[in-house]
């Protein structure tokens, strides 16, 4: 059985090894060494990945208690190499897992809930507790969480005697058949666990919660700790400072800066849509009253508008009531009314004479036209209806 070194050192990043076996493996050669510090995926961390000698370590699995090596070539059995983690990726996932540890614990203690789903993403951790959880008390949670960070307590991990453990009360996500590794963190945790762990509760660095939803009758809360925390806020303290420039607004006043410009958009909304029905009510006055067709063109109006100005028309004349928005190049959005002619049915008349497609109802069809203004203008001119 390969020795487990990450269980005695989990800061060991580089080390000798024999390798014991080598075999072609769906996506790579299974290589077992005689000991290794590679972590195999489990309790919700992910595989290490690394180099063996030349190879790259791709994942790393258990399997019977043999630690296999997913590598990307294969290796001679026997040989003496030298194994090395990629660390930076795996203190970052011991300052998460050990973060969690503590922030669980907290949760567990304080309130007497159990975590019972655990997520280490790529962006962040997901844990799900049992029972809810408010944003005040997270608060408090992270803060207090901090203050043990600051601490800097010893982080232990062991595999207690069977009488040891009987003796001891501890957290444990199922029931353990394999031998129990416990972790535990004096005062705040204890709790079952085969993943490795930093050291001492300082190295965690910070813990961060970012936010919590309603989950399946309790609480899911989102956190990150230590170097990836940082990471996060360096890529959120980019997009704020580029909100900020955009703005003219400090870094710490972009909310009422956005507010403001909610405000003055919607002002501006208002004030067009005013304006526009100007322009509707000058378009119509514009147009005498005929038994006839109106067809008016207008580049600005919004659909609307369009339709508020389709209706005034319809008033006043007894054919087709036809307003068109757009340009040639664009293409023409329209809407015709009529007060005596049934649309529905000379639809397909319409549409061939101004090349459109659409329809609608019997009083007003909708729809755009690939016609040019002069031949719409002729085209429904030139209906006899
Ligand atoms: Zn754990």
């Amino acid at each position: 059985m390969t020795e487990k070194l990450y269980y005695s050192d989990s800061h060991l990043a580089v080390f000798p090894a024999r390798v014991l076996s080598c075999e072609a493996a769906k996506g790579g050669f299974a290589v077992v060494l005689d000991h290794t510090a590679f972590f195999p995926e489990g309790g919700g961390q992910s595989a290490d990945t690394g180099a063996l000698g030349p190879v790259r370590v791709l994942d790393v699995q258990e399997r019977g208690g043999e630690v296999v090596h997913l590598c990307d070539a294969p290796l001679p059995v026997g040989a003496e190499l030298e194994g090395r983690l990629d660390f930076e990726q795996r203190l970052r996932r011991m300052q998460n897992h050990s973060g969690e540890h503590i922030v669980s614990g907290l949760v567990h203690r304080r309130f007497g809930f159990d975590n019972v789903g655990f997520h280490m993403g790529s962006d962040c951790m997901t844990l799900d507790f049992s029972g809810e959880l408010s944003w005040e008390e997270l608060q408090d949670l992270e803060r207090r969480a901090n203050e043990l960070v600051r601490e800097n307590l010893p982080i232990r991990a062991w595999f207690p005697s069977e009488e040891e453990l009987a003796s001891l009360d501890y957290r444990s996500k199922k029931e353990l058949t394999q031998a129990v590794r416990l972790v535990q963190i004096p005062g705040v945790d204890l709790c079952a666990c085969c993943a490795p762990h930093v050291s001492r509760t300082g190295e965690i660095g910070a813990v961060k919660i970012l936010d919590s939803q309603r989950h399946r009758g309790g609480v899911r809360v989102s956190v990150i700790c230590g170097m990836d925390a940082l990471a996060l806020f360096s890529a959120w303290q980019e997009s704020i400072t580029e909100i900020s420039r955009l703005l003219s607004a400090k870094r710490g006043e972009v909310a009422p800066a956005v507010r403001r410009v909610l405000l003055e958009q919607q002002q501006t909304r208002e004030r067009c849509d005013a304006l526009s029905m100007a322009l509707v009510e000058r378009l119509a006055a514009g147009c005498a009253s005929t038994e006839g067709h109106l067809v008016l063109f207008d580049s600005l109006l919004d659909e609307i508008a369009q339709r508020e100005l389709v209706n005034r028309l319809m008033e006043k004349c007894g054919g087709l009531a036809a307003v068109f928005c757009g340009s040639d190049e664009a293409g023409w959005r329209y809407i015709i009314g009529s007060r005596a002619l049934d649309l529905r049915k000379l639809s397909g008349v319409v549409n061939e004479a101004i090349r459109g497609r659409g329809g609608g109802k019997p009083q007003m069809i909708t729809g755009r036209a690939a016609a040019s203004r002069l031949e719409i203008e002729a085209g429904i001119n030139g209906l006899i209806v």
